[in-house]
């Protein structure tokens, strides 16, 4: 019998993408563990801390920084958003595979490092919506935000988008069954590369 080591299963795109949909439903299946970021911005209606982010001050966000902490950090929409190496490395050497949804700084950060256990592990995925004015729709369809967070946002994701080429998978939203069908699929594919197995 051989073992198999975890993937880290990076997801970026834009706000609106549905990515944090598909991150999370993946994690609620018990399928992977979901990797939970540090950040300095409110939270918002619903969201509970230690689940959705570590919500951090900025003095204790910048103290993790300086700590070493993090396996990658960056500013996003004028807030700080950082994984924390514990959320991932202990996980993929126990062989649980660890889905992170992060902007595109922070894949940048990642493909970067060169610990060999990061690299092995690594399979990034861009999600994106099928159109701009779909993508406008989404943005808008989200109550929580002022229209000022929108407009920032509407900048900020086609900026993002040009990011695509640089990750290894792309996915283009469809319908939310269709699109996490192929998420799915993608780790499930993944799972049988031989390079990860350890004989
Ligand atoms: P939101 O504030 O809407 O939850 O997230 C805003 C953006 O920050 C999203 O693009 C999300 O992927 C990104 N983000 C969330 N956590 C992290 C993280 O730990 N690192 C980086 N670089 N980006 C993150």
């Amino acid at each position: 019998m051989s073992t198999r080591s975890g993937i880290l299963f990076l997801v970026s795109g834009p706000s609106g993408s549905g990515k944090t949909t598909l991150c999370r439903k993946l994690a609620d299946e018990g399928e992977a563990r979901y990797s939970t970021s540090c950040t300095t911005r409110q939270p918002r209606p619903g969201e509970v801390n230690g689940r959705d982010y570590h919500f951090l001050s900025h003095e204790a966000f910048d103290e993790k920084v300086a700590a070493g902490e993090f396996l990658e950090h960056a500013t996003v929409h004028g807030n700080s958003y950082g994984t924390l190496l514990s959320e991932v490395t202990c996980h993929l050497a126990a062989g649980i595979d660890v889905v992170m949804d992060i902007d595109v700084q922070g894949a940048a950060q990642v493909r970067r490092c060169t610990d060999a256990q990061i690299c092995i592990a690594l399979v990034d995925l861009f999600v994106m919506p099928p159109s701009e004015e779909e993508l406008r729709v989404r943005l808008t369809g989200r109550q929580t935000d002022s229209e000022e967070v929108i407009a920032l946002r509407m900048k900020n994701a086609l900026a993002e988008m040009e990011h695509w080429p640089s990750y290894q998978y792309r996915l283009i939203s469809a319908t939310r069954e269709e699109d996490y069908c192929r998420f799915k699929s993608l780790l499930v594919a993944e799972r049988l590369r031989v390079a990860r197995i350890q004989h």
